[in-house]
C-alpha cells in the first residue's frame, strides 16, 4: 500500500530543503509505482537488475530510475539503455564497464561514489583513501561515457543518530573536500546521496540533498 500522505508531506518538506527523493520501490509491484508517478514522483530506486529491468518495461519510460544497490559488472549492460544515476560505484573494474555500456548505447551515464562510513563490516564501498586512489588513477579522456557527480553512503544500522549524524557528517567533509579540489569547474559534481527511512532527518541536518526513502513511503517490505 503506497502512503500518499506521507509522500506528499515528504515531498513539500524536501522541495523547501532543496532535497531530491529518490522512491525506494524494491520487491513493491509496478502498481504501486505508478500510483506515486500519478501523484507525481519521479525519481524511483531499485536494488535488484532483473526487477528493475521486468518493471522498466511496464512503467512510463519518463521515469528517472536510480540503481541503488550493488551493481555486478556482467549487469551493467541490462540497464545501461536507461538507467538514470547509479549511486553505489566502489570499485574501477564497474567504472569501466559502465563507461563501455554508455558509448555502447550512445550516452553518458552519471554515477555517484559509495563512501563506506559504517562502523560494520557488511556494507560495500570505499574509504577516503581508496577514493584519492581511485580519482587518482580516474582518466576522463578514457571514460568519457561516464560522469562521476557526488557521493552516496549509509550509517550504522544503530538507533544512535549522535553516531549516525557523525557518519553523515563525515561524508559530507569529504564531498566538500572532493568538490572544491578533484572536481572544482566541476557542476556535475553536486548530488551527496544519503539518509534513508529511518536516518533521513540526521543526513539532511549534516547536509544531504538526495535522500533515499523505501518503508516510508510503500509499507514494510517482507
Ligand atoms: C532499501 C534501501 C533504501 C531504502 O530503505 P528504507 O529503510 O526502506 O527507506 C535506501 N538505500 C538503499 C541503498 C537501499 O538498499
Amino acid at each position: 500500500m503506497v502512503n500518499l500522505e506521507a509522500w506528499s508531506e515528504l515531498t513539500n518538506e524536501f522541495k523547501a530543503k532543496g532535497v531530491t527523493l529518490v522512491a525506494v520501490s524494491k520487491t513493491k509491484p509496478a502498481s504501486d509505482i505508478q500510483a506515486l508517478y500519478d501523484a507525481g514522483q519521479r525519481d524511483f530506486g531499485e536494488n535488484y537488475v532483473q526487477e528493475l529491468v521486468e518493471k522498466e518495461v511496464l512503467l512510463p519510460t519518463d521515469i528517472r530510475w536510480h540503481f541503488i544497490g550493488h551493481l555486478q559488472s556482467n549487469k551493467v549492460k541490462y540497464i545501461a539503455p536507461y538507467v538514470h544515476l547509479i549511486h553505489a560505484v566502489d570499485n574501477a573494474g564497474l567504472l569501466a564497464e559502465i563507461n563501455k555500456q554508455a558509448l555502447k548505447n550512445n550516452r553518458t551515464i552519471d554515477v555517484l561514489l559509495q563512501m563506506y562510513i559504517a562502523n560494520e563490516d557488511t556494507k560495500f564501498g570505499m574509504d577516503e583513501q581508496e577514493i584519492k586512489d581511485f580519482l587518482q588513477h580516474f582518466q576522463p579522456h578514457v571514460m568519457a561515457n561516464v560522469r562521476i557527480c557526488g557521493l552516496m553512503g549509509m550509517a550504522s544500522f544503530t538507533d544512535d543518530m549522535e553516531q549516525v549524524k557523525r557518519e553523515f557528517t563525515q561524508l559530507h567533509t569529504f564531498f566538500s573536500h572532493l568538490a572544491t579540489t578533484c572536481f572544482a569547474g566541476k557542476p556535475e559534481f553536486k548530488v551527496c546521496s544519503m539518509g534513508m527511512s529511518s536516518d533521513y532527518g540526521p543526513a539532511i541536518e549534516a547536509g544531504s540533498n538526495m535522500v533515499r526513502i523505501g518503508s516510508l513511503l510503500f509499507g514494510s517490505r517482507a
